[in-house]
């Protein structure tokens, strides 16, 4: 059983660096598959859907992805319809590059295990296409849609030192128990347009 790793929280400096490239010749290295299994289980035990290694405080352009057919499965129909979402086996992105394929917009609530409970509305892409190795160093093409795609834009984001609420939409910032409160069940336009019809000026 692979250990868990600490997974670092906003505010720690690593997470708003620019990560650096892995090099692929390390990646035959057994302390790196120790490194990936070690990621694969504290994204699981988190439970998340990706983690990138500035989370656990590793300034590495690599990052595990993976979103289980029983937490889609778990999804009633539209909710998984509208979000477009399916099931992503397990694997490795390293060194990516992150092409938009449809700029189109995604209006989603999203969360981020370094945010820990808070969620919040991020416009996302959604179609793109990612160039990067996997776990051998072999080149790997990815091309994804809906909740797949915004996993991969989360993700390579973090490389960036990036995160979510750079992004996000800041009326809609929120904790994750008051979301599934009072905001769950609801159609994200209409928490948006609620949430922002009671704007007000921020400087009087
Ligand atoms: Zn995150």
């Amino acid at each position: 059983m692979p250990r868990l790793l600490p997974i670092v929280q906003l505010g720690d400096p690593v997470l708003r660096a620019r990560a650096r490239d892995v090099d692929p010749s390390g990646l035959a290295d057994p302390k790196m598959k120790e490194l990936i299994d070690a990621m694969r289980e504290t994204m699981r035990e988190a439970p998340g859907v990706g983690l990138a290694a500035p989370q656990i405080g590793l300034g590495l352009r690599l990052a595990v992805i993976e979103d289980r057919p029983a937490s889609v499965e778990g999804l009633d129909p539209e909710t998984r319809a509208s979000r477009e979402r399916e099931a992503v086996p397990f694997h490795v992105i390293v060194n990516p590059v992150l092409t938009v394929e449809d700029s189109a917009r995604a209006c989603f609530f999203e969360g981020c295990l370094s945010l820990a409970g808070y969620v919040a509305v991020v416009p996302r892409a959604l179609a793109v296409r990612v160039d990067c190795l996997d776990e051998t160093g072999a080149p790997r093409v990815i091309r994804a849609r809906g909740w797949y795609a915004r996993i991969l834009q989360h993700e390579i984001d973090h490389l960036d030192g990036v995160v979510y609420v750079d992004r996000m939409e800041t009326r809609t910032f929120m904790a994750g128990e008051d979301y599934a409160r009072h905001w769950a069940d609801a159609d994200v336009e209409d928490v948006r347009r609620i949430l922002e019809a009671e704007r007000r000026p921020l400087v009087p």
